[in-house]
């Protein structure tokens, strides 16, 4: 895909940043975003680094394991101090083989399929069924059981892309639950179009979560032109009439075979990495920035999120650099984020009753920040007021929704942390998002530094803040 550069029009407020005083003999120390927008971007480095070295890192595997090895040397190396793993267990599942082929009537055509996290397995042999289709996830959860018991579910639910990426909630409930729906209802397996946004043959990948006592049942996901192919042999097998003599409408099933062998290995290691700038005070909560460190595994999790931690951490390496801020800021490496968030919960089981003022995190690509929204006390309007007006000569502009944080820090802002969201451009991100595009080529570096720009600028207020405006 070719990537829409953005021009660098921050080059003048670079300028003015960096520029020495008149009269001073000696030029002023750079402020924290006058380092963001010079020099070699921390942000990129880890990206490109951790996707080179490391590559795909599916949570609870030796992937991972080594991941957090490399981002424990990576953060002490940057100069931060407490780098840590915190260790936690979790379910691990992996994939195993996947091939999916439409049967009849018509000519047996292959089609691009990926198993969805915590599909159950089809046997080597795979399973033959007949194809229960559902123009979407409401058409499945309002059928009766008939129309579905032993068959092959297909949901046709095609995603739109939207700036905000706020079409995921709605189209993803075909992923996040329909398997569970379809498993209830006596489904032999369900084969979704993928929550995707693209019209490459890449299945889109992702958690499923299936009710306990609800029995998994074999899940993936095809990619669009694949789901266009299957709907376009649906419909015409609809109107086969084999009965030329009567010519009685008897319309043929689409049939479909599908092998799936993915496997639950039982509970496995996976672990948090956290690290530290120690503020000035100790005795004043920390700010908290999270990303997570694991990733899908048909791509290298380049901008789902290598990108997200490189953007947090280069954050708090400018900050630190400029000099030492009030607030200690943690910053959160969470593993194990994109099979059930383990990360994150660990981590508040850990430290959710320590204080934190506020809470932060990049988890939506590498695409330019465009939003900012607040969830803050009333004591912090003026500190709002100050990241808007810091925020803005980035092409940043204030939302009117309440900031709802990411995943790993969800629990604590649940419990009343309060929560800065930058939000990033998603207009492209559902085109790669879990699929093997995920690769640092999409990366567009003059975004990747807009991102860490923009949170380096809230980040130095933030660490900065009073405890009467957050306490
Ligand atoms: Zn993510
Ligand atoms: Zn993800």
């Amino acid at each position: 895909m070719k990537i829409a550069r953005t021009p660098t029009r921050f080059a003048g407020i670079a300028a003015l940043l960096l520029a020495p005083a008149a009269s001073a003999s000696l030029p002023p120390p750079p402020t924290a975003v006058g380092l963001a927008l010079q020099g070699p971007d921390p942000a990129w480095s880890i990206t490109e680094d951790l996707t080179t070295e490391i590559g795909p890192r599916m949570a609870g595997t030796d992937a991972e394991a080594a991941a957090r090895r490399w981002a424990v040397q990576r953060l002490q190396s940057m100069g931060f101090v407490n780098v840590r793993e915190e260790r936690f267990d979790m379910p691990v599942w992996v994939r195993g083989a996947e091939e999916a082929w439409l049967t009849g009537p018509f000519q047996p055509q292959k089609l691009a399929i990926a198993a969805l996290g915590n599909s159950a397995s089809t046997g080597a042999k795979g399973l033959d069924g007949d194809i229960a289709y559902f123009t979407s996830f409401d058409a499945l959860v309002a059928a009766p059981d008939t129309d579905v018991k032993g068959r092959i579910v297909f949901i046709d639910n095609q995603m739109e892309p939207t700036q905000d990426g706020s079409g995921y909630g709605y189209y993803g409930r075909g992923r996040f639950t329909g398997p569970n729906v379809a498993a209830r209802k006596g489904a032999a397996a369900i084969v979704i179009r993928s929550i995707g946004t693209d019209d490459h043959r890449n299945p889109h990948t992702g958690v499923t979560t299936f009710d306990a006592g609800v029995k998994p049942i074999p899940a993936g996901a095809i990619s669009n032109p694949d789901a266009d192919q299957l709907v376009r042999q649906w419909k015409r097998a609809q109107q086969v009439k084999p009965n030329a003599v009567t010519a009685s409408y008897d319309p043929a099933p689409l049939r479909m075979k599908l092998v799936l062998t993915p496997q639950d290995l039982g509970t496995k290691h996976s672990g948090n990495v956290i690290a530290e700038v120690p503020g000035s005070d100790p005795a004043a909560s920390p700010v908290i920035i999270a990303c997570h460190l694991d990733s899908w595994d048909l791509g290298t999790g380049a901008i789902d999120d290598a990108a997200g931690c490189g953007i947090v951490t280069a954050a708090a390496k400018h900050v630190m650099s400029a000099g030492q801020p009030r607030r200690t800021i943690r910053i959160l490496w969470a593993g194990a984020e994109e099979v059930g968030v383990f990360g994150g919960k660990a981590y508040f089981d850990a430290h959710g009753k320590e204080k934190h003022a506020v809470a932060l995190e990049s988890d939506f690509g590498a695409d330019r920040v465009w939003r900012v929204d607040f969830k803050l006390p009333d004591s912090a309007k003026a500190l709002g007021d100050r990241i808007a007006a810091a925020v803005a000569p980035f092409g940043v502009t204030r939302g009117k929704q309440p900031a709802n944080g990411g995943a790993d820090v969800g629990a604590l802002i649940a419990a009343g942390v309060p929560a800065v969201d930058l939000a990033q451009d998603g207009t492209r991100y559902f085109d790669l998002h879990h699929t093997p595009d995920d690769t640092l080529d999409k990366i567009d570096p003059v975004q990747l530094r807009q991102n860490v720009t923009v949170w380096t600028a809230t980040l130095a207020i933030l660490a900065n803040s009073t405890d009467s405006e957050l306490p």
